[in-house]
């Protein structure tokens, strides 16, 4: 007899793919949390099903250990897309589909992840169980993911603070449909344009003004919740660029759909604000600026190689140029180089030496020469993952690290003995700053330097996106009811 209680499996899977990042991406990229560890790292949404009176069926969670990374290998996806497949009940003793994903996973020979995940999903629940995700902003919807599932939840902040929210909201929506036996359906609308993340934050008025939509469109009848979906810049796929999405009944469907016309139109209309803040400048106006700036503590993104955006994190260009003009009381968090991590540990703390400092596994990345530099500390396995080295040259502090790290909050630098108090100006590898490192700026500089996740995305050859697009190109007829569905 089929449970009383309505069973909502849950399960999640995220990565958001560079795919200009050319280090492929392997299981060993991923922290794979067992069902018991997954209920506890969602307690938001694991709270929301079972106070909606539901049970939850736990799977797995794999995230991806820097959330943004290359390509995923074929193998590695099929080994964690099968191990979540299989814990979706065949005995129909399944009343709904929780899913946490990114929408911008890329996988050799597949493409979208998330698509080809949530469509065997689908076929494994057969047409009538309803599948809620949680996305996010920088997801790049397909029609695939679209037509599988039947509520789709985005984030509606970038940084994003809204993540525990936005999973909440997907947890009490499938519910909701799994008790009163409604299957919602997706409506999408696309604009044709695509933009770096650092072009569309939420203290933008442009994106203010999106966000004011979603809040229009969620007070229709019928609708469950819409959102918005900027992409993902750095993919080189068709279905890539910007995305109105709204999961609700078919009630008023024709009304809908004269909404989200008009809705895309004025995102349309709107393209030339998408652009870069004022702090973002060439790398050695950038330095100069940041090294200048009266503020205390100063954040310097080095935007090209954003180990956030997928970037591979191994270029020293920001450091050679930061040697050359002999800068002081600067941080440099991190370079991503295990060959000179191992040789520090040969060498032993306190230690001088020579070396060859980043360039080890992107071709285009910049290797410095690093000379009389002090190791200040060594460290193992940091945050469980990581061997590391804290060296100094002058006035410039580096941290190496073994493994690809990001650094975006005040703990990331303590983990390695390094106080943000001790210099005036930190460089990161990121676009935008992250909440735990804007909360310690006094002031901050993007530099728009080269890589796999440049900004001026101009640059970029690709060869899969749909054309035209802005801004590569501009001033083109824009139907969207022609891209409706
Ligand atoms: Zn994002």
């Amino acid at each position: 007899m089929k449970n009383q209680r309505k069973r909502i499996l849950m399960a999640g899977f995220h990565l958001e793919s560079n795919t200009s990042n050319p280090v492929p991406v392997t299981e060993a990229d991923f922290r794979i949390l067992s069902p018991s560890e997954l209920l506890l790292h969602f307690p938001d949404a694991v709270s929301a099903i079972t106070n909606a009176g539901c049970e939850v069926l736990p799977s797995i969670y794999a995230e991806s250990l820097c959330v943004a990374a290359g390509v995923l290998e074929l193998a590695s996806y099929r080994s964690i897309a099968e191990r979540i497949i299989a814990d979706v009940p065949l005995d129909g003793n399944v009343d709904g589909v929780w899913l946490y994903l990114h929408g911008s996973m890329q996988v050799e020979f597949i493409g979208s992840g998330e698509a080809f995940l949530v469509s065997a999903i689908r076929e494994r629940v057969g047409p009538s169980i309803p599948i809620a995700v949680a996305m996010d902003f920088h997801g790049n919807m397909s029609h695939t993911l679209a037509r599988c599932a039947n509520i789709i939840v985005g984030y509606r902040t970038a940084p994003h603070t809204d993540i525990a929210q936005t999973q909440q909201i997907a947890a009490e929506l499938v519910c909701r449909a799994a008790k009163d036996d409604i299957l919602p359906q997706n409506t999408l609308v696309r604009v044709p344009m695509l933009q770096p993340g650092e072009a569309a934050t939420t203290d933008m008025p442009h994106v203010r003004r999106i966000m004011e939509m979603l809040d229009a469109l969620d007070r229709r009848d019928g609708v469950w919740r819409s959102s918005y979906f900027t992409g993902m810049s750095w993919i080189d796929c068709p279905h890539n660029g910007s995305t109105l999405v709204v999961s609700g009944t078919g009630q008023n469907r024709s009304d809908l759909e004269a909404a989200l016309i008009q809705n895309a139109q004025e995102i349309w209309e709107m393209r030339h604000a998408f652009c870069l803040s004022d702090n973002s400048l060439p790398p050695e106006e950038a330095i100069r600026k940041a090294l200048s700036s009266p503020g205390k503590t100063v954040l310097l993104s080095d935007s090209g190689d954003n180990v956030t955006a997928g970037a591979v994190g191994d270029n020293a260009l920001m450091l050679g140029l930061l040697l050359r003009v002999a800068a002081e009381h600067t941080l440099v968090a991190g370079i991503w180089d295990e060959a000179a991590v191992n040789l520090c540990a040969e060498a032993g703390d306190g230690a001088e030496l020579t070396l060859y400092l980043g360039g080890r596994h992107d071709r285009n990345s910049q290797s410095v020469l690093l000379e009389n530099a002090r190791i200040l500390s060594l460290h193992r396995d940091v945050q469980g993952r990581a061997d590391g080295v804290v060296l100094r040259t002058g006035g410039i502090t580096v941290i190496v690290n073994s493994v690809r790290c990001s650094f975006t909050g005040e703990q990331d630098l303590i983990d390695y003995g390094v106080s943000y108090h001790d210099y005036h100006v930190i460089v990161v590898k990121l676009g935008y700053l992250f909440p735990g490192l804007s909360a310690i700026a006094d002031d901050s500089y993007i530099a728009l330097t080269e890589g796999n996740a440049m900004l001026t995305i101009g640059k970029f050859l690709y060869r899969n996106q749909r054309r035209p697009l802005y801004p590569f190109e501009d001033d083109f007829p824009y139907d969207a009811k022609s891209t409706l569905w």
